[in-house]
């Protein structure tokens, strides 16, 4: 067997909000004190790898940036790929670290005056929403913004009509916290694509694209890998559509009785309380 490796999706696995999940710092120093890699993934858009590093660190958890996938810093990735040696103009629907991690990429952003979510248009004429009259960008990439306006979606929409093509971070409806559900970067995307008719390239899981770059980065082969998800429909049907071992942990959105209606692709190897109970599955895997 070779180097084996652990991806824990973040929201509702280690941490449901701002609030750690009950024993899993512990059970993550386990895993690294058995040689196993300890990784990261989200499919949220709003913070940069390194938000992530202080956001972890608060809850007393120590990660590296490159321990980190999330999908800001993903479609940077993603999109530097794609528009290799072109320089290429985006336009961005989203928080500071979106805006931040596109711009690090080398990307011109049209709209820059939204960085950091201010609304920026006051009118209602469908020429004061580019962002930048004169500049088209090349795609729009939409991310979870939670000061989305009409004014933002019609400054998508202006750039999608010319010569956009369109790149959604991910497509989740909803956004978990500790008091309920929020609209998900799903729920954005819908708006700009219903406006648009143009069907989104989604970037994030259930794409695999991201989950095979970070097993890659640190030679992990999919057989020797684990992936620990909260959701059916994203988490595990990534990780079984990858190849790797799936495990739900019932800290987040998905319950033991959804398991039951779920379609194949999307049913875990395993089920577990939380991933403070990661010890049940190794022992079943022959890690421990
Ligand atoms: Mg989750």
């Amino acid at each position: 067997m070779g180097k084996s490796g652990i991806v824990f999706d973040m929201d509702g696995v280690v941490f449901v909000g701002d609030t750690p999940v009950q024993g899993v710092r512990g059970a993550l120093m386990d895993l690294r004190a058995k040689g196993v890699c300890v990784l990261f993934m989200t499919n949220n858009s709003t913070k940069t790898r390194g938000a992530f590093v202080q956001k972890l660190r608060r809850m007393g958890i120590v990660a590296r940036r490159e321990e980190i996938m999330c999908t800001a810093y993903g479609c940077a990735f993603y999109l530097r790929r794609k528009y290799a040696g072109k320089k290429a103009r985006a336009y961005v629907i989203g928080e500071g670290g979106l805006f931040e991690e596109i711009r690090n990429a080398g990307f011109e952003i049209v709209n820059e005056s939204l960085a950091g979510g201010k609304a920026g248009f006051g009118t209602a004429d469908a020429e004061d929403f580019n962002g930048n009259a004169g500049r088209i960008a090349d795609f729009v990439v939409c991310g979870l913004d939670r000061e989305f306006t009409y004014a933002k979606a019609a400054g998508a929409l202006w750039h999608l009509q010319r010569k956009a093509a369109l790149f959604g971070a991910n497509a989740d409806p909803t956004l978990p916290t500790e008091s309920g559900l929020l609209p998900g970067s799903g729920s954005v995307l819908a708006m700009v694509e219903k406006a648009s008719g143009k069907k989104a390239f989604v970037i994030g899981k259930p794409n695999a694209f991201l989950l095979l770059e970070h097993l890659k980065r640190h030679r992990i082969k999919a057989k020797d890998a684990l992936f620990v998800g909260d959701r059916l429909d994203i988490d595990i049907a990534v990780a079984n559509k990858c190849g790797m071992h799936s495990v739900l942990a019932l800290s987040g959105i998905a319950k033991r009785k959804d398991v039951k209606n779920a379609p194949e692709g999307c049913k875990p190897q395993w089920i577990i309380k939380s991933a403070a109970h990661m010890r049940e599955v190794l022992e079943k895997l022959k890690w421990a």
